[in-house]
């Protein structure tokens, strides 16, 4: 099968070199000639585990191919997918100027009857607007070519994206015709041979469900953020509590961890985005809504333990470990570690940080007003304070011997539970996470 992708970011990217991985010939298209160059001297715009071995594999096949050139890439495909960014606009509303200029774009360069997937994460109705924009420029051109749209959200995670995406847990496909089901059965056939689970729907419930997925996990984040500050209010540990009520199968264990609060470039601007659907519909979203409010008081709780801890930063050394908004991404959208910097910043401490991977995405964002070091131990040296805002696997049995020795003063926030208490109250340290005092 012949396949082009518009979009070459997280989600267009392993797309694109899964699809190829199956033994499709893909296209790859973005607007973005420097990351495009990149891709084709081999080297990865972004991290992802496992993608870089991928995308040579399959370009070295001749199957993975990357271009500028939109019109040519869709010569000879049956199926586009458009991977563009949906940004927040300045209302929160989900931004669709890219989603439709490729809407245009596809209108002004197909001959053949072409699928236009929507991928990215639009609003219900955005299908509606893309096939009327395809049809306008169609009709400029003065040709009646048949086409198809359809919406195929992605559910894959960063940090474990191929996996998501090699074998994902369902694929939601919202079609208008038989001829588009039929297409998108033969593509995703391969990928749920084992369990196979293409659940197919109308465009607007496929829509929906993009958004009803991520409010729903934010909601499970913010729910147990609430419950855990209100746990270190009554002396109850937010760990038993997580243990005990995900024991129970209607409830699940999984995204049940209190935390710094949530980022990445999807759940911020889906729950906005889901808000504003509300507001323009005449609709008030009052879970969504105290799940951003919970989520935007969250990112600041490092901080204010920190002060609560040790009063005062003014001319004191702060290390940051942890830049990425999770772990395994360099993704630093909207991640709690670029509040917490600003706040320090601000209160005129000093500050140095350390991620595995994050640290070029860092220094891009925020420059150098930050002391950017080598490792862990070399980030505590000199610090009052060490700050976890990261869970990378790495961090999880540091030498605290080390660190010990490195540090001026021993205060440490746990902004991912992942450190013993009993362990570093032993050795001197004043120790605070989340959900305790
Ligand atoms: P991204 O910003 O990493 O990539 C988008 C790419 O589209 C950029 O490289 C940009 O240059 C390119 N682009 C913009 N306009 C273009 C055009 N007209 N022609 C060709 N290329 C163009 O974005 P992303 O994180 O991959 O997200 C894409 C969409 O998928 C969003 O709607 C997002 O909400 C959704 N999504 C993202 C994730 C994720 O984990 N990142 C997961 C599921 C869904």
């Amino acid at each position: 099968m012949n396949i082009a992708i518009i979009g070459t970011g997280y989600v267009g990217l392993v797309s694109g070199t899964c699809f190829a991985e199956m033994g499709a010939t893909v296209t790859c298209v973005d607007v973005d000639a420097d990351k495009i160059n990149k891709l084709k001297a081999g080297e990865m715009p972004i991290y992802e585990p496992g993608l870089e071995e991928l995308v040579k594999r399959n370009v070295s096949y001749g199957r993975l191919n990357f271009t500028t050139n939109l019109p040519e890439a869709l010569g000879d495909v049956e199926v586009v997918f458009s991977a563009v960014g949906t940004p927040p606009d300045e209302d929160g509303s989900a931004d669709l100027k890219y989603v439709l200029a490729v809407a245009r774009q596809f209108g002004q360069s197909i001959n053949k009857y072409t699928i236009l997937v929507t991928k990215s994460t639009v609003p219900v109705g955005t299908a509606q607007k893309v096939k009327t924009v395809i049809q306008e420029e169609l009709n400029k051109r003065g040709v009646d070519v048949p086409f198809d749209v359809a919406s195929n959200p992605e559910f894959l995670k960063e940090g474990a994206a191929i996996k998501d995406f090699m074998s994902p847990d369902r694929v939601v496909v919202g079609i208008e015709s038989k001829k588009a089901e039929e297409v998108m059965t033969k593509l995703y056939q391969p990928f749920l041979l084992q369990n196979f689970r293409v659940i197919f729907m109308d465009i607007p419930s496929a829509e929906m469900t993009k958004y009803a997925a991520n409010a729903m996990l934010a909601t499970r984040i913010s729910f147990m953020n609430d419950i855990a500050n209100l746990c270190e209010r009554v002396g109850a540990n937010i760990d038993y509590v997580r243990k005990g009520i995900g024991a129970d199968v209607r409830i699940g264990q999984k995204f049940l961890y209190a935390g710094c609060g949530y980022g990445g470039s999807c759940f911020p601007k889906d729950v906005k985005a889901l808000v504003h659907a509300g507001i323009d519909n005449g609709y008030h979203m009052e879970v969504i809504e105290a799940v951003e409010r919970v989520n935007d008081r969250q990112k600041s709780i490092v901080y204010d333990k920190l002060i609560r801890l040790m009063g005062d930063v003014k001319g004191k050394t702060i290390a940051i470990l942890g830049l990425a908004f999770k772990p395994d991404t360099d993704d630093m959208r909207e991640a709690p570690a670029l509040v917490v910097i600003d706040k320090l910043l601000k209160d005129g401490a000093t500050v140095r940080v350390f991620d595995p991977i994050a640290m070029s995405e860092c220094k891009c964002r925020i420059g150098e007003v930050v002391t950017y070091t080598e490792n862990l131990y070399d980030c505590a040296d000199g610090a009052d304070a060490l700050l976890l805002m990261t869970e990378w696997r790495q961090f999880r049995l540091p030498t605290w011997n080390v660190i010990q020795k490195v540090m001026t003063d021993k205060y440490i926030v746990d902004g991912r539970n992942i450190w013993n208490r009993a362990e570093l109250e032993e050795m001197g340290f004043s120790y605070t996470r989340i959900g305790e005092k």
